[in-house]
Parts: structure tokens; sequence; C-alpha cells
């Protein structure tokens, strides 16, 4: 619904609601872990956005969050997900760069205005959420 009765209404988006490879229940009601392939019942399952995986996998995946080790992000986004996520984290990488270089230019060509100031820390917050997004979908 738009503010004027006149306009049109906005695409209604809808996300894709297909189950994921690894989401399959066989006749017996058991899954596969999308981590180790260990089948077991659905009910024990944990789900994640890949699929199903056991508790073991689980408890794994929060350990290594705890203490710093590798990420289960692959039990959760596929890999066309994951390289979007790398593509928008670039984007920003090279918009903050392009911000810091052009007040930078601006400080040494114009002089010290408080705008080059603020494109430049401008420039690194973004080039910071450019570079954390890249890394999240390793
Ligand atoms: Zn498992």
């Amino acid at each position: 619904m738009g503010i004027f009765q006149d306009d049109r209404a906005p695409e209604l988006f809808v996300p894709d609601l297909s189950r994921p490879a690894g989401a399959t229940v066989d006749a017996d009601g058991n899954v596969a872990c999308v981590t180790c392939g260990t089948k077991l019942p659905v009910a024990k399952a944990d789900v994640v956005g890949q699929g199903y995986r056991c508790p073991a996998c689980t408890a794994k995946a929060d350990l290594a969050k705890l203490t710093g080790g590798p990420s289960d992000i692959a039990a959760n986004l596929s890999l066309d997900d994951r390289a979007g996520m790398r593509a928008f984290g670039a984007k920003f990488i090279g918009l903050g760069i392009l911000m810091m270089v052009g007040g930078g230019i601006g400080y040494a060509a114009i002089g010290p205005l408080r705008a080059f100031g603020y494109l430049c820390v401008a420039g690194l917050g973004t080039l910071i959420f450019g570079i954390t997004r890249y890394t999240a979908a390793r």
C-alpha cells in the first residue's frame, strides 16, 4: 500500500522457500547430518541453514565458535550466498578505499578542511564494514 491510493503496490518479495538438498527426510524419518553425514532421527537433529546437523557436530561447532576455531558457515549458507556476501563486502572495501583516497587528495590539494577529514574517517568505517562482511563469508 502506497501513501496515495493511486500508487502502484510494490512487488511482493517472496524469498526462496524451497528446501535445501540437506533437508530431506527419508521414509523412516531419518536425516543425514550436513557436516558428518551420520543418519539420525529427525527429532534428534538440529536445524541449520543447509539442512540438519547431529548434536555432536553442533557441539563441535559451538565449541569452535567459543575458542575461535573454524566457522560453521558452510552448514548454514550456500556457496552462492557466501559468494554474494564476499561480493557485497568487496564493493564496500573498494568504496572505503576510494573515500579515503578522495579525502587524502582533497586534503593535500585544497587544504585542511574538516570535510576531508570526515571523508577519510567515513571511508575507514566503510572499509572496516566491507572487510568484516568479506571475512564473515569464509
Ligand atoms: Zn554430524
